[in-house]
C-alpha cells in the first residue's frame, strides 16, 4: 500500500523539507503545518519551504512562524509536497526537488503524478484529510494544535462543509479533530471574522463592477493594480471574493480576473454543478477541481478576459 511505504521512508529520512504551492491557502498551509509538527514530534529533522509570504490570517497556526522563503541550506534528503497538482504550482522551491526521493501528496484531480510516490485522492475534501490518515497511521500524538491545523485545511478547502466535495469521512475528521481540542467557533472567528477594512473595499468594488455574460449565466470579477492600491489590499486579501460572484442564482460560472504582484494574470474559476472548471481551466494551462479551480497566465488582464469570455460561452451552446 502507498500509505505504508510514504511512511517507511519518511522513518528513513532524516532531513526532510515540505514544500507546497504559492499563494498558501488554508489547505495548503495547514497540511503542511500538521505534517511538519508532527515528523518533529518523532525527531525528524525538517523545514516548510514556501514561495509567498504567509496571509496574516493563518498565522496563527503552530510553527507558521518557521516557514521560510526560497532561500535555504539544501541539506535535505527527502522532499514531501503537499497540495500541489503539478511541479510549476511550487514555484522557485521547485528547485529542491532535483535529485531527490519525492512525496507527492494531493487531491487534485489534475495532478500530474510527479513524485517517487504518489497519494493522490481526488475524492479527499482537502489535503489535511490525507495528512491525518498518515500521521494517524504512524501513530503520532495529534494534539490540539495539529489538529487545528488539519481543521482549518479542511474547513477552507470545503468553503465551511458546503462544497460536493464534503462527505460522510469529512465530517467523520473533522468530528475527531474536534474531540482533540479544536475549538470551532474559535478558529471560524479567527478566519472569517478576522477581515481587513482594505479588503472590504476591495469587495466593494468587486460587487459594483461585477460584469454578466450570456443570460446573466456568467458572472465576472477584474481586479487591477489600480483596485489593490486604491484599497491597500493585498494579494492574499482576494481569497473569497469570487463566491459572491459564484454565489448569484443565475450564474453557472464565475470567473475573476486579478493582476498579481508578479506581473501575471491569475484566473479564478467557479462553478456549480453541471460545468467543469478543472476542465475548461485546463485550456488555459491551469486545473484544479471540477468546481473550483485556477490559472496563472501572462499578458494583458483586459485581452485575456475577452479570450476567457468568449471561450466560455462555448460552455453554454
Ligand atoms: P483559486 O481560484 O482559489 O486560486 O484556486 C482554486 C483551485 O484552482 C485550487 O484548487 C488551486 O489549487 C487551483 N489553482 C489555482 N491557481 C492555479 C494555477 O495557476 N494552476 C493550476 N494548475 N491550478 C491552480
Ligand atoms: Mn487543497
Amino acid at each position: 500500500m502507498i500509505i505504508s511505504e510514504i511512511i517507511k521512508l519518511i522513518k528513513e529520512s532524516d532531513n526532510i523539507i515540505i514544500l507546497s504551492h504559492t499563494a498558501p491557502d488554508g489547505d495548503s498551509l495547514g497540511s503542511s503545518l500538521a505534517l511538519y509538527n508532527s515528523i518533529t514530534s518523532i525527531g525528524k529533522e525538517a523545514e516548510i519551504v514556501i514561495d509567498d509570504e504567509v496571509p496574516v490570517i493563518y498565522r496563527f497556526l503552530k510553527s507558521a512562524d518557521k516557514i521560510s522563503c526560497v532561500d535555504t541550506i539544501d541539506k535535505f534528503d527527502l522532499v514531501i509536497v503537499l497540495d500541489s497538482s503539478e511541479i510549476a504550482r511550487i514555484g522557485k522551491s521547485s528547485k529542491y526537488l532535483t535529485g531527490k526521493n519525492i512525496i507527492n501528496i494531493d487531491h487534485h484531480i489534475s495532478n500530474t503524478n510527479f513524485g517517487t510516490l504518489n497519494m493522490v485522492r481526488p475524492n479527499a475534501a482537502a489535503t489535511a484529510e490525507i495528512v491525518y490518515q498518515i500521521i494517524k497511521k504512524m501513530n503520532i500524538k495529534i494534539d490540539k494544535e495539529i489538529a487545528q491545523c488539519l481543521y482549518v485545511g479542511i474547513v477552507t478547502d470545503t468553503g465551511k462543509f458546503q462544497y460536493n466535495n464534503t462527505t460522510f469521512e469529512t465530517h467523520q475528521i473533522a468530528s475527531e479533530l474536534l474531540k482533540y481540542g479544536v475549538d470551532s467557533a474559535e478558529i471560524f472567528r479567527l478566519i472569517y471574522q478576522n477581515i481587513t477594512k482594505a479588503k472590504i473595499k476591495l469587495i466593494g468594488h468587486a460587487i459594483n463592477y461585477m460584469e454578466f455574460y450570456c443570460d446573466e449565466k456568467i458572472s465576472v470579477i477584474v481586479l487591477t493594480k489600480e483596485q489593490f492600491y486604491k484599497s491597500g489590499a493585498k494579494d492574499e486579501d482576494t481569497e473569497g471574493i469570487i463566491d459572491f460572484a459564484r454565489d448569484i442564482n443565475t450564474v453557472e460560472l464565475a470567473l475573476l480576473f486579478r493582476e498579481s504582484k508578479d506581473g501575471n494574470i491569475k484566473i479564478s474559476f467557479r462553478s456549480k454543478d453541471n460545468i467543469n472548471v478543472n476542465l475548461f481551466a485546463g485550456e488555459f494551462g491551469g486545473g484544479g477541481h471540477k468546481s473550483a479551480a485556477g490559472a496563472t497566465v501572462s499578458g494583458d488582464i483586459l485581452t485575456v478576459k475577452k479570450n476567457v469570455i468568449d471561450k466560455a460561452f462555448g460552455l453554454f451552446r
